[in-house]
């Protein structure tokens, strides 16, 4: 029956829609393979605008900047924003490139404990000697599927006068009810002034980045943001493909309808089977098992049954943490997810992860 693909990011299968294919190839043909530039050199299309002004249109925002990754976008904002007056408070598991970007930054640092509001609170106290405080955290942490408190954090954000930024690469496209993210779901799209997010996975899974927010903060970017002003423009294809991933999205949510269906589906059937399932309601999907090494010999053995895991153990989760995370498409059929849970079952049971 083949092997079926249980740990992309490709949320809402559209890195194989054909529509999306077939965008990239009229892009091909009709734009070239590629730039040879910088956007500000001669890099710039029609269809980088276009994408820029569609990006900006599906988040409710003033303007976007797109860039090649959003590692780059997390790595060229703080530095582009934030000056030795500033303040940047990060939550403790933000994504290795937002820890990165802050680095690059001169801002002073603020790391928050985990989603934990009382910590972020003292943190914004002591901030207030600082000329301007900036908010940072993943929208959805993608190793632990959780969902940043979104609502409380826009509330400190107002009482102690900051900003928030939200890296939404694991939201964009399927969460909230109309796939625009975390913001949208947690209903603070007015309060959250900067998200960046990814091209590379829900959104047609190519590759690509970009900030959207107020359009002079966007203009800054473009003026000072280097990975933007140092590095080569999107290839036309890949424009072609978030291009169409978009258009796809905002004539109807269908597709991320779908996927919270079959996410809901596997969390429950697993839950019933007697794993326990970090996270809630989001489409990754962490099978807790604690040890390192049962993660990596069950991952194996749901291989051997058709089925592609990936145990994560440390350093890239907390020692005594391991898990199979799991990520759920809106390709997967009925079948398929039923298929996952029953090797699951008897994987768990021979490896002694279940009774
Ligand atoms: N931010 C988060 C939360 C991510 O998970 C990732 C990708 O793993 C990135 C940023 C980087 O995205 P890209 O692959 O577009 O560089």
């Amino acid at each position: 029956a083949g092997i079926i693909n249980f740990c992309a990011n490709n949320y809402l299968g559209l890195s194989s829609h054909p529509e999306v294919i077939r965008a990239a190839v009229e892009a091909l043909e009709k734009f070239g393979a590629g730039l040879s530039s910088v956007r500000f050199i001669c890099g710039t299309q029609s269809i980088h605008k276009d994408l820029e002004e569609k990006i900006a249109r599906f988040h409710q925002r003033e303007d976007a900047i797109l860039y090649a990754s959003c590692f780059d976008a997390n790595a060229g904002i703080f530095e582009a924003l934030l000056t030795p007056e500033d303040a940047v408070l990060s939550d403790e598991l933000n994504h290795a490139s937002i820890i990165d970007g802050i680095r690059l930054c001169k801002a002073n640092k603020y790391r928050y404990k985990h989603m934990d509001m009382q910590d972020l609170e003292t943190k914004l106290k002591e901030a207030q000697k600082h000329r301007l405080r900036l908010v940072a955290t993943d929208g959805a942490f993608s190793m632990d599927g959780d969902i940043a408190p979104l609502r409380e954090i826009c509330q400190l954000a107002q009482k102690y006068d900051a900003l928030v930024f939200i890296d939404e690469c694991h939201a964009t496209g399927f969460l909230g009810p109309n796939g625009r993210g975390t913001d949208e779901l947690l209903g603070v799209m007015d309060k959250v002034t900067i998200i960046n997010s990814t091209l590379g996975k829900a959104l047609g899974g190519a590759a690509g980045g970009y900030t959207t927010g107020p359009k002079p903060l966007i203009d800054l970017l473009r003026q000072r943001s280097r990975p933007y002003l140092f590095s080569n423009s999107l290839p036309p294809a890949v424009v072609g493909c978030a291009s169409k991933a978009l258009d796809l999205l905002m004539e109807s949510n269908a597709i991320a309808q779908s996927m919270a269906a079959k996410t809901q589906r596997f969390r429950s059937k697993m839950t019933a089977a007697g794993f326990t399932i970090s996270g809630k309601d989001h489409p990754i999907c962490p099978v807790m098992l604690g040890d390192a090494r049962l993660a990596s010999v069950m991952a194996e053995d749901m291989l051997n049954r058709g089925i592609y895991v990936i145990g994560f153990s440390y350093p890239v989760v907390p020692k005594g943490k391991a898990r199979i995370r799991v990520q759920i498409s809106a390709v997967h059929s009925d079948e398929d997810i039923d298929r996952c849970v029953e090797a699951f079952t008897e994987v768990g049971r021979k490896h002694g992860a279940l009774p």
